[in-house]
């Protein structure tokens, strides 16, 4: 297949429609429109075989993979996502992969009303990068740097699930038949926390999205927020999944350390504390307080049941 029967027929003609893109894929550049009122939020994530998937990982899964990570930067700004553009690097131009990537970019455009506005299409090693853009009305977007001391500590979802299904799908640990269906479903295919992040918008102080483990995540708010953090270890919400699979300390190096859980971490002032429990209620988001910020830059003192609790290990870094 040639790069252009490429775009046409796994890309273009299977784009969700907006009625904000005044010229979609086809021709040099898109051409959008922003809304009055709005900023635009603009993320691009990477995702490399081999690094961020394994190379017989499925299709569908890569792409949604990429959707989500790209999605999750969005919804920890608040921001609500408009327009995608793909860029493909592929060894080959397989016809059965494309269809099944391109089949759950379609489905995911659909579901959220994005639409895929462009990109690239080159060969080479199988390298998926999406940029996304969305609006946040301006003045609201959530920042890493607005955390106070005092603010309290919350996380979405559960965390750990991703990083047990890596090691799951790598064959180091085995679960039974759900619990493996379950984990696997977290690492390949997560759910970026869009309702949760627009939410938030007028309660939080500060948010990131956990890409790279909940300590790591943490420390970019600390150091952006010049705070600390008390961390309650016994409060790490875990799934049933999680805790049927491993012993207990092992779940927690999990929620601590694992990546990929696209959750959202985040601060609320004591003040906005009852606010928050409203409006995550009404609308049925569930997160869990699991510390609160200090001023002791960039310390986080992690606690077990009141005594102080040692652990090894800080995320994912690539070039570490
Ligand atoms: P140019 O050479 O001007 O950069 P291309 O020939 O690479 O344009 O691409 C033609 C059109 O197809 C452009 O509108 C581009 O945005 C779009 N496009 C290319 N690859 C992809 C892709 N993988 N997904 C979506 N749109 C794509
Ligand atoms: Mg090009």
């Amino acid at each position: 297949m040639k790069e252009f029967a490429i775009i046409d027929d796994f890309f273009k003609s299977r784009s969700y429609q907006r009625k904000d893109v005044i010229l979609g894929i086809g021709d040099d550049c898109a051409l959008t429109q922003v809304p009055e009122g709005q900023s635009l939020a603009i993320t691009t994530d990477t995702l490399v075989s081999g690094v961020h998937f394994l190379p017989d990982d499925p299709a569908d899964a890569i792409a949604h993979k990429a959707i989500a990570a790209n999605l999750s930067d969005l919804a920890a700004m608040g921001a609500e996502p408009a327009w995608l553009s793909l860029s493909l690097s592929l060894p080959d131009a397989d016809p059965v992969w494309l269809d099944a990537f391109s089949n759950k970019i379609k489905e995911l455009t659909d579901y959220y009303s994005l639409q895929l506005i462009g990109g690239d299409t080159v060969r080479g090693a199988l390298t998926v990068t999406i940029t996304a853009q969305g609006f946040v009305p301006e003045g609201q977007g959530l920042t890493r740097s607005q955390a106070k001391p005092g603010d309290w500590l919350y996380v979405t979802g559960n965390l750990g699930d991703a990083a047990l299904g890596l090691d799951i799908a790598l064959g180091k640990v085995s679960a039974n038949q759900n619990h493996q269906v379950t984990l696997l479903r977290a690492l390949h295919y997560p759910t970026a926390r869009l309702l949760a992040g627009t939410l938030l918008r007028r309660v939080a102080n500060a948010c990131i999205d956990i890409s790279d483990g909940l300590l790591a995540d943490l420390g970019h708010i600390l150091k952006a927020s010049n705070c600390g953090a008390n961390v309650y270890i016994e409060r790490l919400p875990l799934s049933k999944a999680m805790l049927e699979t491993v012993d207990s300390e092992q779940a927690r190096r999990y929620a601590l350390n694992g990546g990929d859980d696209y959750e959202l971490l985040f601060s609320v002032s004591e003040e906005q504390k009852g606010s928050l429990d409203t409006v995550l209620s009404n609308y049925n988001v569930a997160a869990t307080c699991i510390g609160q910020l200090t001023g002791s830059a960039n310390k986080i003192n992690l606690q077990l049941d009141g005594q102080v609790y040692r652990h090894q290990g800080k995320g994912y870094e690539h070039f570490a």
